[in-house]
């Protein structure tokens, strides 16, 4: 199925118009028409290779919203024109103990990115959501629940489900005190589901201007990381902290914030720590550095229904394909308030 598309084609190139063929639907397929797809700074790190592994074309977008085109014969859960999302993930080999238990995340045979990847069932690259429709098999999409905004839901697919599954996890509740370190996409959704979830939030940003915002998105206490007065004023406050700072940093004075048994979620930043993690406070407060990847199918599904009862969705800047580049350049400032979606009708017709 020949489909449009937005591709970066090397780690220093700007993305650009791009045609490239989708699988023919199978039976258990879906094929939905993308509406609105999230840019998160997973797209810039694997678009310009900061991982590795980069496979040029390569179509980002991992938060996507949509409407379903058609559907193969064996589907059961989804018929044409309904609201979908599509996250990370595309496929897992549903064998393994992680996929027994909806963590498909954690497939121990590796899951299936919804860019980059490879399709283990026919050898075909994968290609993201900047474009004009997907094919996924039913298992991996999820329902939009009525009454939820479509663009400011996209987000949630990755930005809201990466944080959702470390709340969860770490079994958030009323009284619980977490801690989000960063005010970016996956941030605010931070400050958000775990405000709604019954917790005391509070942000470390290292961005002065950002509390008034912080406020309004469900932070109770705002504390400038740089400020190591106001740091001390924050020492061992916290059970729970999801630090989603996408490049190395010291992670050291957030440790020291951590209640005794509290844990740091590392969710944004990929790879070796500097400086170094000091064990001995870990030791001595029973304290934990942790990380956590996206979440499987079915806390996915039961996020999205957490944020239709509740009415969350993302604060968003809605932007046209061509915005994109600028787009990447603004995100790096931390110019976004708090993510941007592309409107996929502006995807140019040639
Ligand atoms: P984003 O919108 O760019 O937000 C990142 C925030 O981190 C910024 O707004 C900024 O907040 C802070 N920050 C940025 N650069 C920093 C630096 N050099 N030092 C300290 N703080 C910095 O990014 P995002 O889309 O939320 O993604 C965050 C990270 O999570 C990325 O690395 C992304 O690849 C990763 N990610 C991981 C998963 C997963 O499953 N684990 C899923 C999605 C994304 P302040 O200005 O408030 O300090
Ligand atoms: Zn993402």
């Amino acid at each position: 199925m020949n489909t449009r598309g937005y591709a970066a084609h090397s780690a220093n190139s700007s993305l650009g118009l791009f045609r490239f063929d989708r699988r023919e639907a199978r039976a258990t397929d879906v094929v939905i028409d993308i509406l609105y797809c999230g840019v998160c700074h997973s797209d810039i790190h694997n678009a310009r290779n900061d991982w590795g592994g980069a496979k040029y074309p390569m179509v980002p977008g991992h938060e996507i919203v949509g409407r379903v085109r058609q559907v193969g014969a064996e589907v059961t859960r989804f018929k044409v024109g309904d609201a979908v999302g599509v996250g990370c993930l595309v496929d897992s080999c549903q064998h393994c103990r992680s996929c027994a238990r909806g963590l498909e995340q954690y497939c121990e045979n590796g899951f299936t990115p919804t860019y980059n990847g490879v399709d283990p069932h026919d050898g075909m690259t994968t290609f993201g959501g900047y474009s004009e429709c997907i094919v996924v098999s039913e298992k991996f999409v999820v329902k939009v629940p009525d009454g939820l905004d479509l663009p400011g839901a996209a987000p949630l697919l990755c930005a809201g489900i990466t944080t959702w599954s470390p709340l969860r996890h770490w079994k958030v509740g009323t009284g619980s005190k977490v801690a989000v370190v960063g005010l970016g996409g996956l941030g605010h959704m931070a400050l958000k589901l775990a405000k709604a979830m019954g917790a005391e939030v509070t942000l470390f940003t290292r961005s002065a201007g950002k509390e008034e915002d912080a406020r309004r998105l469900g932070a109770d206490r705002i504390v400038l990381s740089t400020d190591e007065v106001q740091m001390a004023t924050v020492k061992g406050a916290f059970d729970l902290i999801i630090d989603t700072v996408p490049y190395v940093h010291d992670v050291n004075p957030y440790v020291a914030t951590l209640a005794i048994s509290g844990t740091l979620v590392l969710v944004g930043y990929l790879g070796p720590l500097e400086p170094m993690l000091n064990s001995a406070p870990m030791v001595m407060g029973r304290k934990a550095v942790a990380g956590s990847v996206i979440g499987g199918l079915p806390e996915t599904q039961e996020m999205l229904d957490f944020c239709g009862q509740h009415g969350i969705t993302s604060d968003i800047e809605v932007i046209r394909m061509e915005d994109i580049n600028a787009s990447f350049e603004r995100m790096l400032k931390s110019d976004v308030k708090y993510r941007f979606v592309i409107d996929m009708s502006t995807l140019p017709a040639v």
